[in-house]
């Protein structure tokens, strides 16, 4: 019944947003590249440089969410990997290590590959940020797979989208398995989960890889567009309709996340070329189609004057 202590890497833009709400539920203790000890000591949490993570782990963190960018994540984990090993050796406790990004199956492969196996492993995507969050989380998307459970890993191949598991020897076995490490492993990570629901987030257990489909052409082509219109230069004009006033805005909000962001998005998931391409033609289609309007319009203007004339001068 203890709240639980809760790890941060990566106090940015969104790991400092996040960690306001999560401050509610338990204590917070944050580590970054930047020093933030300002900022953290502001909003009444912990703050260790990223360069000794002993000391962030020795503060009994039970759950550690990886908040850094895309492109630093696997650098992040690496570097964190050999630390975890001898606190986990040291401690005999593995903490739930939870990542946020908002590519789901580079952040699975990456856990899975480097962490050590006693850490079970959470992937999740809160589909909000800091301005579409910025009046609370009621309503919003978390999207969140559980990955590894006391050793047991997530077969995403499974028909059944949440409860199917995999041993080392390819063994199924169900979430609800009364075995004590199991049930211990999934009251923690329910716990963690919990706060999110708490906060009023509409909770949507998903497979990496299905996060990274439906995410190509839903997020990623609106931070594409809203890139693409960026580079126009527009702005407010005295006759705007609400249609423009709409694309300002995707403008202002695509634009306030890091091109890191942007090029992670794209970078990382396998599908997001697709999008570009399928947006390209898409284009082109449309240009096409205006060009053979214009066409039809201007020989059907022809066929007419070339009747006016025939009959002017008595032809059939
Ligand atoms: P970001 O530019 O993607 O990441 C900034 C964070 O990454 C900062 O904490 C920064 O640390 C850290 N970082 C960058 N390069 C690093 C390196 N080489 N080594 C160690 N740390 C490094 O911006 P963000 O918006 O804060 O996003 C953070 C994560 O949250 C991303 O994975 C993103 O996909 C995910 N996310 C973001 C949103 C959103 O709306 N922004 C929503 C959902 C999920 P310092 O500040 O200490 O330099």
């Amino acid at each position: 019944s203890r709240p639980l202590c809760i790890g941060i890497i990566g106090f940015g833009r969104f790991g400092q947003f996040i960690a306001k709400s999560i401050a509610k539920h338990g204590r917070v203790v944050v580590t970054s590249r930047s020093d933030y000890t300002h900022i953290a000591s502001e909003m009444g949490v912990t703050y260790v440089p990223l360069s000794d993570p002993d000391t962030f782990l020795n503060q009994g963190v039970d759950v550690i969410i990886v908040a850094t960018s895309i492109l630093s994540f696997e650098s992040t984990i690496l570097k964190l990997a050999p630390s975890l090993r001898s606190y986990v050796d040291r401690s005999r406790t593995a903490p739930l290590i939870v990542d946020v990004l908002s590519v789901k199956e580079h952040a699975r492969e990456v856990m899975l590959q480097h962490l050590p196996k006693e850490c079970d492993i959470l992937c999740t995507h809160p589909m909000f940020g800091p301005d579409s969050g910025a009046q609370g989380w009621n309503g919003l998307t978390f999207v969140y797979e559980r990955t590894r459970i006391d050793g047991l890993i997530f077969d995403p191949d499974s028909k059944e989208l949440t409860d199917v598991f995999l041993d080392a020897n390819g063994n199924t076995h169900y979430i609800h398995e009364d075995n004590e490490s199991h049930l211990v492993a999934i009251d923690r990570m329910e716990r963690f989960l919990s706060v999110w629901e708490e906060e009023g987030c509409h909770m949507v257990p998903l497979s990496c890889r299905a996060h990274d489909e439906y995410a190509a052409n839903s997020q990623f082509i609106t931070h594409l567009m809203g890139r693409i219109l960026g580079t126009q230069g527009l702005s407010m004009t005295p006759i705007d309709t609400k249609g423009f006033e709409s694309v300002l805005k995707l403008i202002e909000s695509t634009t306030a996340d890091s091109f890191d962001l942007f090029y992670g998005l794209y970078k990382f998931n396998q599908n997001s070329m697709q999008t570009i391409l399928r947006l390209q033609t898409a284009t082109e289609d449309v240009i096409q189609n205006l060009k053979r309007m214009e066409r039809e319009e201007e020989e059907k203007q022809q066929d007419q004057q070339d009747q006016e004339i025939r009959a002017k001068v008595g032809q059939p």
